[in-house]
C-alpha cells in the first residue's frame, strides 16, 4: 500500500477500509509514516470527514494500538465521565470520589490542560506528593480497595492517541468531528469500562462555540460507542462562561475540596449532580436523573464523598493535610484586584479569554517540559446576570510574578461587559442524548 495513494482517495472524498486505515494508523505508531504525510491526511479528515463505519474503525485501530485494560474481574459496574474540556471544568475531581462513595467502580483516566482548557492531572498535582502515575497492576489494585482511581494515560493506553492528538494541535485539525470522536472513545474503550457519561460542551470556552455542532458530536460519540456495545450518554452543557469561581489548578482543587464538603458554587453542584445522576441510572443506581440526584446530594451532605476524596489521595501519596486544611496551603505570592468601573450588570464573560489569561499567569504550559505553578490563576467575583457596582471587584488574578499580574490586567478587565440592562445567563444543561440517539431537552430530565 502507498501512502500518497490513501491520502488522495481520502483527499478525493472516498472512504477508507479498515485495511486502508490500519495501514496508515499503524505505520504512523511504529514510525514508518511521517508527520508530513499524516498531516496530510488529517486535514483531508477535516474537510472531507468519514463514514460512521470508518469512524468505529479508526475508532478500534486507536484503541488497540496499545493496552486494553480488562477489569472483568472486578464484579462492580464501571463507568467513567468524559468532558470535550472547557475552562473552571473541576468536576472529575468531584464526581470520582462521588460516584464511587455511591456503589459504582470509577477507573477515572485523565489528561492535562490543552490549549486554554485546564487538565485533571494539573489540578490533582497541585496536591503535593500526589501521584497520577500508577501502573496498571496498582490501578487495579485501587479499584478493588476503594473503588476509584484518578490517574493518568500511563504506558502503552492508546499510543496512536497520544501521538496523533499531538499532530492535530500542531495542524488545526482537532476539531474534526471523527477525529475528537476517535481519540475520546479509543482512550475510554481501552479503560476497560462498562458505561460512559461525556460532557460535550458548547460556548465560547468550548472546542465548538456553536450547540449545533455539539450536538452533532454527541450524536456521533454516542453512535460510535453503541456500535462497540459501550453504553454511553453525552450531556451537552454550556461553556459560555467558567464554571464555578476559580480557574487554575489548586485554586480549583479548593474549589473542588469545598463542593464535597457541601459548599460549592450553584453551577458546579448542579452540572456535576447531573452528570453522576446519569451515571447512577447508567450503573442502574437510579431509575432516573431526579432521583439519581437526590442520592447524590445525600453523599454530598453525610460526608461519604470527601472521605472518599481524601481515601484517593492518601491512596495516590498525597497529603491529607492540605486537604483538610486547605487555608495551610501555601498561595501566591502576588494577587491583584480587577475591579469595575461602572455600575451595571455583568452581561457576558469571555469564557476562553478567562482561559488564556490563567495559562499566562503560569497555570499552563507553552510546552510539554514546561512547570505549572500551581497556585496562579483567576477567581471571579461576578458571573452573568450579576449585578456590579462601580469600585466593586469582578476577579481577583493570582501569580508567583508581578510583571505576569501587571501584563494581564487589562486583558483580565476586558473580558468582562457590564451593561445597564440585566442579563439571563444561558441554561447550564441544554439536552441530554442516550443510547439509540434519542434527544431529550433539559426540561424533561
Ligand atoms: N478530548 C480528547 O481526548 N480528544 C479530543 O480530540 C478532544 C477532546
Amino acid at each position: 500500500m502507498n501512502p500518497v495513494e490513501l491520502i488522495r482517495k481520502k483527499r478525493d472524498g472516498q472512504p477508507l477500509n479498515s485495511d486502508e486505515l490500519e495501514f496508515l494508523i499503524t505505520g504512523y505508531v511504529r514510525g514508518k509514516i511521517p508527520d508530513y504525510q499524516v498531516s496530510s491526511f488529517l486535514m483531508s479528515v477535516y474537510f472531507q470527514g468519514m463514514t460512521p463505519e470508518e469512524t468505529a474503525t479508526l475508532t478500534q485501530i486507536m484503541r488497540d494500538s496499545g493496552t486494553v485494560l480488562n477489569f472483568s474481574s472486578i464484579k462492580e459496574f464501571k463507568i467513567d465521565k468524559h468532558s470535550t474540556g472547557g475552562v473552571g471544568d473541576k468536576v472529575s475531581l468531584i464526581l470520582a470520589p462521588l460516584i464511587a462513595s455511591a456503589g459504582l467502580v470509577v477507573p477515572m483516566i485523565s489528561g492535562r490542560a490543552l490549549a486554554h482548557t485546564g487538565g485533571t492531572l494539573d489540578k490533582l498535582e497541585s496536591i503535593p506528593g500526589f501521584r497520577t502515575d500508577l501502573n496498571n497492576a496498582q490501578l487495579k489494585d485501587q479499584l478493588q480497595k476503594i473503588g476509584v482511581a484518578l490517574v493518568g494515560q500511563t504506558g502503552n493506553l492508546c499510543p496512536a492517541d497520544k501521538k496523533i492528538y499531538a499532530l492535530r494541535d500542531a495542524t488545526a485539525t482537532v476539531s474534526a468531528l471523527p477525529l475528537i470522536t476517535a481519540s475520546i472513545l479509543s482512550k475510554k474503550m481501552a479503560e476497560g469500562i462498562d458505561a460512559l457519561v461525556l460532557d460535550v460542551k458548547a460556548g465560547n470556552g468550548a472546542i465548538f462555540k456553536e450547540k449545533q455542532k455539539a450536538w452533532e458530536l454527541a450524536d456521533i460519540l454516542v453512535k460510535t460507542a453503541e456500535h462497540f456495545n459501550l453504553k454511553t450518554t453525552a450531556i451537552i452543557t454550556s461553556m459560555e462562561q467558567p464554571l464555578g469561581n476559580a480557574v487554575g489548578n489548586w485554586l480549583e482543587t479548593k474549589e473542588a475540596i469545598d463542593t464535597l464538603k457541601g459548599e460549592g458554587p450553584g453551577d458546579l453542584v448542579e452540572i456535576t449532580l447531573c452528570l453522576g445522576a446519569q451515571m447512577l441510572v447508567l450503573g442502574k443506581l437510579a431509575e432516573n436523573i431526579n432521583q439519581g440526584k437526590q442520592l447524590l446530594q445525600e453523599k454530598l451532605n453525610d460526608g461519604t464523598a470527601y472521605e472518599k476524596f481524601l481515601q484517593i489521595v492518601e491512596m495516590q501519596g498525597g497529603d491529607c493535610s492540605v486537604i483538610e486544611h486547605p487555608s495551610a496551603y501555601p498561595s501566591s505570592k502576588h494577587f491583584l484586584e480587577i475591579n469595575c468601573e461602572k455600575n451595571g450588570y455583568v452581561s457576558h464573560i469571555d469564557c476562553r479569554e478567562i482561559g488564556v489569561i490563567s495559562m499566562a499567569l503560569g497555570a499552563g504550559r507553552t510546552s510539554v517540559t514546561d512547570s505549572v505553578d500551581y497556585t496562579s490563576g483567576i477567581i471571579l467575583n461576578k458571573k452573568v446576570g450579576d449585578q456590579i457596582i462601580a469600585g466593586e471587584s469582578m476577579a481577583v488574578a493570582f501569580s508567583n510574578k508581578q510583571e505576569l499580574l501587571a501584563k494581564n490586567e487589562i486583558r483580565l478587565k476586558n473580558a468582562f461587559n457590564i451593561d445597564d440592562e440585566k442579563v439571563t445567563p444561558e441554561p447550564l444543561i441544554y439536552s441530554l442524548i442516550d443510547a439509540g440517539g434519542e434527544r431529550k431537552w433539559l426540561s424533561d430530565l
